[in-house]
């Protein structure tokens, strides 16, 4: 009778495990909904943010980004995952990235996009420009913790290394060793190997450039645990790349009822900054993003244009003043003459 009542019990918290985990982005179980589930995504400093470039503070001591490893992820074949709610690829913990307060080793990589037809899929916004989709690859404190998931609810436990994805012209082959996979993992919960390659080609070039925040993850649980890094300079996909990544995976599995979900709009909203503080290891030359540039180039036009408006202003009163009171003018030229 005991065990029969546990084996009970057992199942009904695997069965509300079960209904806690299931979280979408949208409708009943989206995004507005996670904090009844996961009271963490109702913190008050959650993941994704919309940058905004004139509250950013340059901190020359941001040291550049030292990804360790990257270019030679070992011999055995990487894991590319379909979990339903994005594609992620898992990497070994010899991928270090240096630069930081402490050791982050690699834990996995995975990426978040939009859907066709629509602007926007990248969760971090820069001055409310939101990028077609963007990349994280996830690390933990390796000094202190032993794994992922026993860092992932520890303060800075986590380090996320996040690119934003534009669309450009041609193919990028670097992407293409996940991209060229995606067929093989269409369905949730499916997986496959990929032959190791350098990890790097994915980053940008540059990365002495970006910007720094203490934030979370950007699903759920939405620990607040992530020391978050933010590459200045995007890289891109070609059109048909980003298309692919758009219409090729489904968030539903073979158990799931009803015709196959596409796998889209996998992007959280961009959530309140609140008190925290957004550096740059880059100085502000004016240049913090296209948008500051623009509003800068607004501004040196508008005060043109009002010193353009207040000297005609003055040229018409003192027109205005000749015709009225012709006298002055008289003066003027009386004085004039007297000289
Ligand atoms: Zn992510």
């Amino acid at each position: 009778m005991f065990l029969l009542v546990a084996s009970l019990l057992q199942l009904v918290q695997i069965a509300a495990a079960a209904r806690d985990s299931h979280w979408t982005y949208e409708g009943p179980h989206g995004q507005d909904h996670w904090p009844a589930s996961y009271p963490d995504c109702g913190g008050g400093s959650q993941s994704p943010i919309d940058i905004r470039t004139d509250g950013v503070v340059f901190d020359p001591a941001l040291a550049p980004l030292q990804p360790e490893g990257y270019d030679r992820p070992g011999p055995e074949p990487l894991v590319l995952k379909n979990n339903g709610h994005t594609v992620q690829l898992s990497l070994p913990s010899t991928l270090r990235l240096g630069g930081l307060p402490v050791t982050y080793a690699a834990a996995q990589l995975h990426l978040h996009w939009g859907q066709p037809g629509q602007p926007g899929g990248a969760e971090h916004r820069i001055d409310g420009r939101a990028s077609a989709a963007e990349l994280h690859v996830v690390h933990y404190d390796s000094d202190t913790y032993g794994s992922l998931q026993e860092a992932a609810p520890q303060p800075l436990g986590l380090a996320v290394l996040g690119v934003l994805i534009e669309v450009g012209d041609g193919d990028n082959e670097a992407y293409e060793h996940i991209l060229s996979h995606l067929q093989e993992i269409r369905r949730r919960g499916e997986e496959t190997e990929v032959e190791p390659f350098d990890v790097s080609g994915l980053l940008p070039p540059d990365l002495g450039a970006y910007y720094r925040y203490n934030g979370s993850l950007t699903t759920p649980p939405c620990y607040q645990s992530v020391l978050w890094t933010l590459t200045r300079h995007p890289v891109q996909l070609s059109p048909g790349q980003l298309e692919r990544l758009q219409l090729v995976l489904f968030s539903t599995g073979d158990e799931d009822p009803g015709p196959p979900l596409p796998l889209v709009h996998n992007f959280r909203d961009p959530q309140p900054l609140n008190s925290r503080r957004v550096t740059a290891s880059f100085p502000d030359e004016g240049s913090y993003s296209i948008g500051k540039r623009a509003a800068l180039g607004l501004g040196v036009l508008a005060g043109a244009g009002a010193l353009v408006v207040a000297l005609l202003f003055v040229v018409g009163k003192i027109r205005r003043k000749r015709r009225e009171d012709p006298k002055s003018v008289v003066f003027t030229s009386s004085r004039r003459t007297n000289a």
